[in-house]
């Protein structure tokens, strides 16, 4: 195996994702897979489409093409709102986008005519994260300039919470969405297909005993690839912590004292090999480092310490006498050491059980979501 590399277990991918989407149907609510933080990574796309997500939804133009250049065909959601300088690219690649600015809107409109195209607009609402949206109070307005402009169609609205301000979805806020697409409906006529509630921080509101209204949408990503509640860390129940595995090699044992005080800023100490004060662990150097994830939100496995990390270096203490100079360590990552990691040009990345195991043929010949490449 090359290192380092993440292990993605595809299986575990599909089981999150089903497991999601299952409990969601029962409430009304599809599921959207995002995929920003594997990069658009056209396998695990698959792998999420296959456990039941209705469409995919990303971030960066560049990942959805990604995505196409693989063969992907099922709608992509472009959730971040559009750059103006990427409006034909958006139009070619995405059936819709979210949108907070009415000029990027125009702009859409009039690639899509170029294109012969009519391109989805999804208003998204700021409900309280203090990130992207427009303001409740606009929204009527909005929604209605979006309706008379030729090349859209108004297809929803979405609001988002606890990304930037951590502000978590309450059952008041989610009906308050609930309104104001019976509002928008009311005050410009086309009936609003998409009423997307937010992300993986809205599942234990979308699980709760609460009505669902009309939100008929989520937008999932760290709840499938991670298995956990972001707003808690928790494990949600019956998913997988473990479907992404860092693998990262030894270059170098047992060459210092885990000792704090014993600064190499002093030169007489420089040449010294210390003893380790405590007996039982060593330090050890991994070739992984900050370029590559972060090292803070690796867990480390039991018997050792992340000691610290450079652009290049992970220093770990250890009780694990058996690691030696080759050896190769695994870990579990959090969102943002995945994130970064999946970007990582020097990570290689080796999937697991590929195909289902059942229906292989069903689920992977030429279908909806699939080309052969
Ligand atoms: C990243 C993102 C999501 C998905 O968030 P997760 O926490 O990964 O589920 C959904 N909506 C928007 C607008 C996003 O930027």
């Amino acid at each position: 195996m090359r290192c380092p590399c993440i292990e993605v277990d595809l299986r575990k991918i599909r089981h999150n994702t089903q497991t999601i989407a299952e409990r969601l149907k029962r409430r009304g609510i599809h599921v959207t897979a995002v995929t920003k933080a594997v990069c658009g990574h056209p396998a695990i796309a698959r792998a999420m489409l296959d456990g039941g997500a209705a469409g995919l939804a990303e971030a960066r133009l560049s990942n959805v093409k990604r995505l196409r250049q693989a063969g992907v065909t099922c709608a992509i959601t472009l959730i971040r709102t559009p750059m103006q300088s990427q409006v034909d690219d958006v139009v070619q690649a995405c059936e819709a986008s979210y949108n907070t600015e009415l000029s990027v809107i125009a702009a859409l409109a009039a690639a899509a005519r170029r294109q012969n195209k009519v391109h989805g607009i999804i208003l998204m609402v700021e409900m309280g994260d203090r990130r992207e949206g427009i303001m409740p109070h606009d929204l009527g307005d909005v929604a209605r300039r979006v309706v008379d402009m030729p090349g859209v169609a108004l297809k929803g609205i979405g609001a988002n919470f606890a990304c930037l301000s951590g502000i978590a979805p309450t059952a008041a806020k989610m009906r308050t969405l609930s309104v104001l697409a019976n509002d928008v409906e009311g005050q410009c006529g086309p009936f609003i297909e998409t009423v997307s509630g937010g992300n993986s921080a809205n599942l234990p509101w979308a699980f709760g005993a609460c009505t669902t209204g009309r939100i008929n949408d989520l937008r999932i990503g760290e709840a499938i690839l991670l298995g956990v509640d972001p707003i808690t860390g928790n494990q949600i129940g019956g998913m997988y912590r473990d479907a992404f595995t860092l693998v990262a090699e030894v270059i170098e044992t047992d060459a210092k004292s885990v000792h704090p005080s014993m600064s190499n800023a002093d030169h007489t100490l420089a040449r010294i090999r210390l003893v380790s004060a405590n007996l039982e662990t060593t330090r050890i150097i991994l070739a992984i480092g900050h370029q590559d994830t972060d090292a803070a939100g690796l867990s480390m496995p039991p018997g050792n310490t992340l000691i610290g990390a450079t652009s290049d270096h992970l220093v770990i203490g250890t009780k694990d006498a058996a690691l030696c100079v080759g050896s190769e360590m695994r870990f579990r990552m959090n969102y943002s050491a995945l994130m970064r990691a999946m970007a990582a040009p020097d990570i290689e990345i080796n999937r697991r059980n590929d195909r289902p195991a059942s229906n292989a043929h069903k689920v992977h010949g030429p279908g909806k979501h699939l080309a052969l490449v």
